[in-house]
């Protein structure tokens, strides 16, 4: 039999950011998946701060840096009635608000881009395969028997369609929204799947005087009158500026999709960009249902879902690959624990303790944001009615110059579309809260009292917390604690006078004067005092970049301490910690 430690199921974002993870920390394991490529369609592409985090602990924030569209390029949502049509109004997005670009340049050293999921895929699978992953492409994952010293996967090789059976330690399904591994390990799943209906038509077409003069990834256009129900809602999705762009439609679930035929996907695209004769050439169509469904756990016993899997919902905010890659940071460094005997298996348990709650918090975030849309169409008068010229009508108006109020409205409501296109907090304050995380009665966690987590950033080091992101200056330049921190191990930052021991399972690193590392800004030295930490005490970072403990100074007996707060981070046995 086939035998290995971890087998992971699917090449998607998740698989193969938790094939790339487990490679680099020397775990053992086997990919399978479904089809003999990968992604085709562009799919997720926001790639967030902390995902590119991620992606530079991994080693591939160079490449997807280089295939991504910048910043700077992605960030003028516009709302219209067509590309070539009227302009309703746009709002800054992704951080290119010259207040949020401060907050972003702030909050981390990664830049947020955009990488369509066809591209990502690719690097990361292949860096992947570099480290050493068994990547089997045509083969699908069929059922697993689990029992008290493993679990045996059943696979089915595609091409010679035959089965085979691993034997693995653990399990890892990233199969998707359609995922049987979640199904066969029976993780209760709560909300409902095929909320809505929605097509993606892939195409070429040079759209550059239509965008060019406000670059942006996202078009949205409202035309009355072009579906069923009034009000037609479309996106004109930049893949890569200018010439290749993915349109998203909706259709009626009831009635399900549409025949995709040629014409009908070339008139549509027409119809949004508002040029009759536009030359375009399809490349491809598909149809996918938005859902708004999250596990309530992410695992049983020896086998986990992660992405999809574990969390459907719809595109808005840009969260399905990000929130996928970042639950495989979360329990790959977990599962190498483990299995090199340095954690308990109880460690296992806290991923989903951790990743739970912002799976649903995710998925009620996204859906919400389509609902919020809505205030668009109230405020430019569509919602009540379904006759197209009324609603034509109600839309001319606010040209007219009493108009004042309903043009208020429109700007709020598309200003308010920022909890969509701009909500930074939601992509980098996530707090875990488990087993393995030390709670302390240092100063209270600033998320509590902030103004607007959603929008806005809240750096802290309170345990469960992301590690604030400070540049700090190396030998060989500036270095963010966040790129200093990981790397498969966990590291402690500490001053002068703090005199922590280093030990094969904690890297310390002592920030100060002729130290290594120096804070020659100070900014690393205010937050800490910010927080009651003084220079001799420490944060202990885990290997995903969150915080598992502070201590306001150094204690009698530091190696007893940081002892004791290792054991309970790895939720580890006196016997096993010092093996
Ligand atoms: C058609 C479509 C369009 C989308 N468009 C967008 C978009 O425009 N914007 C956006 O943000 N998000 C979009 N998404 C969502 C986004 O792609 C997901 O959030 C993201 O891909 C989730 O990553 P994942 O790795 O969990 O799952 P997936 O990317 O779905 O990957 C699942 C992997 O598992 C494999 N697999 C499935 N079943 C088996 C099996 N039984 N055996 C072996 N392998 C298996 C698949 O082949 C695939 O490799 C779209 C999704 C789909 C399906």
């Amino acid at each position: 039999m086939v035998t290995t430690d971890v087998v992971v199921v699917g090449t998607g974002p998740a698989g193969a950011s938790m094939a790339l993870a487990l490679a680099r920390l020397g775990v053992d394991h086997i990919v399978v998946t479904r089809y003999e490529t990968l992604a085709a369609e562009p799919r997720a592409h926001i790639t967030n701060q902390r995902t590119m985090e991620v992606l530079r602990d991994l080693g591939v924030s160079d490449q997807v840096e280089a295939l991504s569209t910048p910043q700077d390029q992605i960030g003028t949502t516009t709302f219209c009635t067509s590309l070539a049509g009227e302009e309703l109004g746009r709002v800054r997005s992704w951080g290119t608000d010259p207040h949020s670009q401060a907050a972003h340049r702030l909050a981390s050293p990664a830049r947020i881009c955009d990488m369509p999921q066809n591209l990502m895929e690719p690097i990361l699978v292949q860096a992947a395969q570099r480290a050493g992953s068994r990547i089997r492409f045509s083969t699908e994952y069929l059922s697993h028997a689990v029992d008290d010293d493993g679990v045996t996967v059943s696979v089915r090789d595609r091409l010679r369609d035959d089965t085979y059976e691993i034997r693995a330690k653990y399990l890892y399904g990233a199969d998707g929204g359609r995922s049987k591994v979640a199904e066969n390990a029976g993780l209760p799943m709560r909300g409902e799947m095929g909320v809505a209906g929605s097509l993606n038509i892939v195409f070429r077409a040079d759209l550059t005087p239509w965008v060019a003069h406000r670059p942006s990834v996202l078009y949205w256009v409202l035309q009355p009158g072009s579906d069923v129900g009034g009000i037609g809602m479309g996106v004109v999705r930049m893949v890569r500026p200018w010439n290749e762009w993915l349109t998203i439609w909706g259709y009626d679930v009831a009635d399900g999709p549409p025949d995709l035929s040629d014409e009908y996907t070339r008139g549509l695209v027409r119809r949004l960009v508002g040029v009759d004769d536009l030359e375009v050439e399809i490349v491809g169509s598909s149809a996918w249902t938005v859902n708004h469904m999250a596990a309530e756990h992410y695992g049983r016993g020896r086998v986990f879902c992660g992405g999809d899997a574990v969390h459907r919902h719809p595109p808005s905010n840009g969260l399905g690959s990000n929130t996928s890659i970042q639950d495989s940071f979360n329990l790959a460094w977990k599962l190498a624990y483990v299995l090199r005997g340095a954690a308990d298996p109880a460690l296992l348990d806290t991923y989903s303790d951790e990743r739970a709650p912002i799976g649903r918090q995710v998925v009620d975030r996204a859906n919400q944001s389509i609902g919020e849309t809505g205030r668009i169409f109230d405020a430019l008068g569509v919602s009540g009615t379904d006759d197209p010229e009324v609603m034509k009508a109600n839309m001319a108006r606010r040209r007219e110059p009493g108009a004042e109020k309903q043009r208020r409205e429109l700007r709020e409501a598309i200003a308010f579309k920022a909890y969509e296109f701009d909500a930074h907090g939601v992509e980098l304050n996530q707090r875990y809260v488990s087993s393995a995380v030390v709670p302390d009665s240092l100063a209270p966690d600033p998320l509590a009292s902030a103004e607007d987590p959603e929008l806005h950033h809240v750096p802290s080091t309170t345990p469960g917390a992301r590690v604030p992101h400070v540049w700090l200056a190396g030998r060989h330049g500036d270095v963010s604690t966040v790129d200093l921190a990981g790397h498969g191990r966990f590291t402690l930052f500490t001053g002068p006078g703090g005199t922590w021991p280093a030990s094969e399972l904690v890297h310390v690193i002592v920030v100060g004067p002729g130290e290594e590392i120096e804070d020659p800004y100070g900014d690393w030295a205010r937050l800490l005092a910010a927080e009651g930490i003084a220079d001799s005490g420490g944060v202990l970072v885990r290997p995903d970049h969150h915080v598992a403990a502070r201590f306001a100074s150094v204690p009698d007996d530091p190696a007893a301490v940081l002892e004791q707060t290792m054991r309970c981070a790895l939720r580890a046995g006196e016997q096993k910690l010092s093996s």
